[in-house]
């Protein structure tokens, strides 16, 4: 199921005065579905010694949505300057704080390790030189390489640019140690929107032998175990949601096993995005031209700027049209933006009753790697945001942008080099 019934219920009936009112194209959050899927997360883990997701703030980096995470007891993973300083304004303190970051600079390190720090994850051994006072609490970001099949998003690890290999991950523990670090964490990030939860069962296995190695050859103990994120939602009608009690249960008695074994119960941590927001979100857009050459295309007012997924990934979102449900005929269309680049498409050869112009179409699932992703080529601007407070209110939480937007950066000072 894309999105939820309840998500439904609330939001279509709204839709024609949202459009008369906010103007379309909107990207539209549901705060009650985001904190039933943020309970259930903290419920499915309350057999843990210790649970907590830090929400991966580039899914959805908005902060009327960051503090809805802080009311859920979430932190959250950063992995830019910008996402650390949005978090911290939303009141995240050190503990709050992950940044998980790739090729680092040394201006992120001085920003991650500001104001208290934050839980480093280095995603190299090389970086351990680089951070200037090595924090008291260090993790790796650990890249098993040939050892595991990655999936579509993601791609294989051996061609992966993250993380610490499998031949320097002693190394690196024992490096960090030397340089001060007194409290340790072990992080993996190996499947994008991945639905099959053994795949998460097996990461989690693959991490707490890692940590049993670690300790037979270093004799240090991991204070938390971080499993990334990755956990799919179903974009598709028939796709089977991931089966979040089993893989919960599976990682616990995993967890339990190890306590038994070691005498101690490292946290568990995730830094998902999509599981949390995805379905919790929808682009709502209105067909302004219909085109019928080599094959119909519904023309609809956003692009690319709004929603990449589509031609980045070949992603399916499902959509649908505000009162048709197709018994009025159906026909079989491309959705497209207005950007000069063909594979500016919400949907290829899709099957959607007949649209006609001004018909508002929702496209569904884009709370997470929605409107964050969008760009501005072509001199295309990203779409307002709007939230549906449980009360059943709607508040803008971002304005559309505005040429004024894109034209900020050419407002700078003369600036001139000659030799
Ligand atoms: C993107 C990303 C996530 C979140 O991924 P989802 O698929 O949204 O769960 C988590 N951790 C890291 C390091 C990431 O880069």
């Amino acid at each position: 199921m894309p999105l939820s019934d309840s998500f439904k219920a609330r939001l279509y009936p709204l839709l024609p005065e949202l459009k008369d009112h906010f103007g379309t194209p909107f990207h539209i959050y549901d705060e009650a579905g985001i904190k039933k899927t943020g309970d259930d997360l903290n419920k499915a883990f309350s057999g843990m010694r210790s649970f907590k997701e830090y929400y991966a703030v580039k899914a959805l980096p908005n902060p009327s949505i960051l503090k809805i995470m802080t009311e859920l007891d979430f932190g959250f993973d950063c992995s830019s300057i910008t996402e650390l300083i949005l978090s911290r304004q939303v009141g995240a303190g050190p503990e709050d704080l992950m940044f998980t970051s790739n090729n680092t600079s040394a201006e992120e390190f001085a920003v991650a390790s500001a104001e208290g720090g934050s839980i480093l994850n280095l995603d190299d051994i090389n970086l351990i030189d680089k951070v200037a006072a090595m924090p008291e609490t260090i993790c790796f970001r650990y890249n098993p390489g040939a050892e595991r099949d990655g999936n579509h998003i993601i791609g294989t690890p051996l061609e992966a640019k993250y993380g610490v290999a499998k031949n320097q991950i002693v190394d690196a523990y024992a490096k960090a140690r030397a340089r001060g670090a007194k409290k340790f964490g072990l992080h993996t990030m190996l499947a994008s929107n991945e639905l099959d939860y053994t795949y998460m069962v097996a990461t989690t296995e693959m991490l707490l032998e890692m940590a049993e190695q670690l300790h037979n050859k270093l004799s240090i103990t991991f204070d938390f175990i971080n499993i990334g994120g990755g956990l799919g939602i179903p974009y598709r009608p028939d796709d089977e949601p991931l089966n979040l009690t089993a893989m919960a249960d599976e990682i616990t008695s995993l967890f339990r096993e190890f306590a038994q074994k070691h005498g101690y119960m490292p946290a568990l941590t995730m830094e998902s995005g999509r599981y949390i927001t995805g379905p919790h979100g929808a682009l709502v857009v209105s067909a302004i031209n219909r085109k019928d050459i080599y094959r119909t295309y519904i023309g609809v007012d956003a692009c690319m700027s709004a929603l990449m997924r589509p031609a980045l990934y070949g992603a399916y979102h499902h959509i649908e049209v505000l009162g048709k449900n197709g018994s009025n005929g159906v026909e079989t269309v491309d959705v497209v933006g207005s950007l000069c680049e063909n594979n500016d498409k919400f949907a290829i050869q899709r099957e959607l009753p007949v649209i006609e112009d001004d018909d508002v179409l929702i496209i569904h699932d884009t709370g997470a790697h929605g409107h964050a992703m969008g760009f501005n080529y072509n001199g295309k601007l990203r779409p307002q945001e709007l939230l549906l407070r449980e009360d059943g209110s709607v508040e803008l939480i971002r304005r559309a942008e505005t040429n004024a937007d894109y034209f900020a950066t050419l407002n700078y000072e003369p600036k001139v080099f000659r030799a």
